[in-house]
């Protein structure tokens, strides 16, 4: 369980790394929704989504405690987050990803100078490899959601549209491990428990 607390910290460990990034008006949105909506625009963060929120926070931990290596399982943004904030921290990063991982996404990787191991198909799979690498090499695994560091970092996202829109009625996010609905509920109800938090998840990926 975490706290706002731990929230507000989170956010001021990843300031020098993280961007405050916009909360958009989408007309088109507001109009077929009969609501006015807005888009928390992510894609514009750093690496290209908001993992490097959480991988930030966690990242810069592992590190003041003494880790000189990290290594991440992911096929995809949580990945790219870690070999990015590792490389600004000088640190070597490995990345564990499926064996069928989409070449742009291993050399979106290989460009933040994480080393890229393949193996397996699944999750399964990769998370006992990158615990053991990390093991082997004195380094700490970073993990994608399951983390209260890394939940903190993400929910960041819910204290920065608390200030953007300050009437905000309902927040809507995405979930697939619960990392950053876990962090977005803990920075919202904590200071604003009216505010709906709506979680969606994909109707053929429903594991939460
Ligand atoms: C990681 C990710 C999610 C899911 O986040 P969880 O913390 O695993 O619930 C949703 N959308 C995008 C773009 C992501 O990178």
């Amino acid at each position: 369980m975490i706290r706002l607390e731990q929230v507000k910290e989170a956010r001021q460990q990843i300031a020098d790394v993280v961007r405050v990034t916009p909360l958009l008006n989408s007309e088109q949105l507001s109009l077929r929704c009969g609501n006015d909506i807005y888009l928390k625009a992510e894609h514009l963060q750093k690496t290209g989504s908001f993992k490097i929120r959480g991988a930030t926070n966690k990242v810069k931990q592992a590190v003041s405690a003494g880790a000189a290596y990290v290594t991440a399982a992911s096929s995809g943004n949580h990945g790219q987050a870690v070999a990015y904030i590792a490389q600004r921290l000088g640190i070597p990063a490995t990345i564990v990803v499926p064996e069928d991982a989409a070449q742009c996404k291993i050399d979106a990787i290989r460009s933040y100078r994480g080393a890229v191991e393949k193996y397996g198909y699944t999750s399964a799979e990769r998370l006992p490899r990158a615990k053991e690498l990390a093991a082997s090499e004195n380094g700490v695994y970073i993990p994608p959601y399951d983390d209260p560091s890394i939940m903190a970092g993400q929910g960041t996202i819910g204290l920065e549209i608390l200030e953007q829109l300050s009437d905000v009625d309902a927040i809507i996010v995405p979930i697939g491990g619960g990392g950053l609905i876990s962090g977005i509920l803990t920075a919202v109800k904590e200071s604003r428990p009216k505010v709906r938090v709506i979680g969606v998840e994909p109707a053929l990926a429903n594991d939460t």
